[in-house]
């Protein structure tokens, strides 16, 4: 059979078949029914709307053997001679390439004979802000005295260019994009027609990829029937459009969720073997994120089908709402730097790993009010329990190692770690950070501080146990005696018991911790700078 392309095949015959652009073609079936016909018309608006296709329907409503009529017959042969392009009455000429004075003159000098077969002689006039400065002159006297029996239409999408005297001639409408549920109930439409199997994520996912031009839909459903025949599924339309699979994008999320940057790093690497640009997989990646932060405040965005919901929801219970903003800002500044990098992979990926470390800079507020509220005394014989890990919660939970120790450095980053290691004092001290931030996101409160202000004063083959110094911290930790356990099993794959020993604090006690202003801690925590930075937040003192 002899294969129509679509676009070609379901352009629209009638004002009935023009899609979603109700405020302009009212409006002509009423001049038309009314016999109110202008001279001159300006369609404005993107491109795929309908505009050249209105065009001819105007013109077959004008031209039609049994017109004027807001229903053209189709099968006159004015009308058919429309449709076809071969009418010597309905002028179509494209501005792009016919855009000097020479062809307005010669315009003109046509203008001089009356319509042939028809009532009026039709000029539609596409790109029209592409004629020179001359041909616009030329045409604007035309304009100014337009002979009778003649009608200009005119087609631009981008107005501003051209002449605003040429403008005022003329009734000007403003086509709309078509909305993506516009978008996919036409293909719905068709896809029956032409009994064609399609999914609605395949469909969603072409509307999306139209951006609200009726006439790209059909032509990418063309090319996504030539190759898929009549069986389209959602595998095949991401293949040929060259999109990444959502489920790449949910995993990379919760491996960023996870903590886990070797897994994130290692998925990232077989993206980018498989051929995907690095900026497009960042808009990919970044759409996908709009629409998880759609989802968390509670919009159903009509772009994507209601199938698709489950998945997106799934990802924005996992995260807080400035959580997301913080990855999609991240994501932004990605996409700016690597402009202007020689190692683009390399910055994605160090953002990467950041956002998987995201956690540790979580809830920053929240720690900041208790470590302000807290009002610790230490004691004065020296303490047993340091208390210096409380000036910098954020950007280095770290374990206390007992007495006076200087500052300690980082422990390795936890991606360092292998899968499971061996359970000893040293990978527990290693995993350490990696405990709280999965405690605090467990939403247990003082805990994770508990934790940080904990003293490991033992470690055997299964078990280990802390002490903890005061009540304050030692009750909410034992209530969370299984919450530690069951995130240790996590982390060791085998079963660690904690024991908790109290240390009362009785002695008289000297201040330790001085409060401390916010911008004491902005200057000691860059982290919290840049996060501030990057969510638009501040800080404010408790
Ligand atoms: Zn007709």
């Amino acid at each position: 059979m002899s294969y129509i392309v679509l676009a070609r095949k379901y352009r629209p015959q009638t004002f009935a078949e023009v899609y979603a652009q109700e405020h302009v073609t009212d409006i002509l079936i009423n001049a038309i029914n009314s016999n109110r016909v202008n001279h001159a018309y300006l369609f404005n608006g993107p491109r795929g709307v309908g505009k050249t296709s209105l065009a001819r329907i105007l013109a077959k409503s004008l031209n039609c053997e049994k017109g004027p009529t807001t229903t053209p017959c189709n099968v006159c042969s004015n009308c058919v001679e429309i449709t076809s392009s071969t009418s010597t009455d309905v002028i179509e000429i494209d501005g792009a390439s016919n855009n000097g004075v020479d062809d307005i003159r010669e315009l003109q000098e046509e203008l001089m004979y009356p319509p042939a077969h028809s009532n009026y002689k039709i000029y539609i006039i596409d790109e029209v802000h592409m004629l020179s400065k001359s041909a616009f002159n030329a045409l604007l006297k035309t304009l100014e005295e337009p002979p009778e029996n003649v009608v200009f239409i005119f087609a631009t999408t981008e107005p501003h260019k051209v002449p605003p005297t040429i403008i005022s001639r003329c009734q000007r409408y403003d086509f709309k994009r078509i909305p993506v549920d516009s978008i996919v109930k036409r293909i719905k439409e068709l896809a029956a027609e032409e009994h064609v199997s399609i999914d609605d994520e395949s469909i969603f996912l072409i509307a999306r990829k139209a951006d609200g031009g009726l006439r790209d839909a059909l032509s990418l459903m063309d090319q996504v029937l030539s190759y898929c025949m009549n069986e389209v599924t959602i595998d095949k339309v991401r293949e040929i459009f060259g999109l990444l699979p959502n489920q790449v994008f949910k995993g990379l999320l919760q491996n960023i969720r996870n903590n886990e940057s070797q897994s994130l790093i290692m998925e990232i690497q077989k993206v980018f073997e498989q051929g995907t640009e690095l900026q497009e997989f960042l808009n990919n990646f970044m759409d996908f994120l709009r629409i998880v932060l759609l989802r968390q405040v509670g919009i159903s965005p009509s772009e994507i089908s209601k199938d698709e919901y489950p998945l997106y929801d799934e990802i924005s219970a996992q995260f807080s709402r400035s959580e997301l903003l913080y990855i999609i800002s991240a994501l932004m500044q990605c996409k700016q730097d690597i402009r202007s990098s020689t190692n683009p992979q390399l910055i994605l990926e160090v953002v990467l790993i950041k956002l998987s470390r995201m956690d540790e800079m979580n809830e920053i507020s929240q720690i900041i009010t208790k470590l302000d509220s807290i009002k610790i005394s230490g004691a004065s014989q020296p303490a047993p329990v340091q208390s210096r890990v409380m000036a910098d919660p954020v950007s280095k939970p770290v374990y206390n190692k007992p007495a006076e120790q200087p500052v300690q450095e980082l422990p390795p980053e936890p991606e360092a770690l292998e899968a499971c290691p061996e359970f000893n004092e040293a990978s527990l001290k290693q995993v350490w950070p990696r405990l709280i931030a999965k405690v605090k996101k467990a939403g247990t409160g003082i805990v994770p501080i508990s934790l940080s202000q904990a003293q490991i004063i033992e470690v055997k083959e299964c078990s280990f146990k802390l002490q903890i110094r005061g009540l304050t911290y030692y009750t909410p930790l034992n209530k969370s005696k299984e919450l530690v356990e069951s995130i240790l099993k996590e982390l060791f794959g085998k079963a660690i018991r904690l024991e908790l020993e109290l240390m009362e604090t009785e002695a008289p006690q000297t201040v330790q911790i001085k409060r401390k202003s916010l911008d004491d801690l902005k200057a000691e925590n860059p982290g919290i700078q840049e996060y501030l930075e990057l969510t638009k937040s501040r800080l404010i003192q408790s």
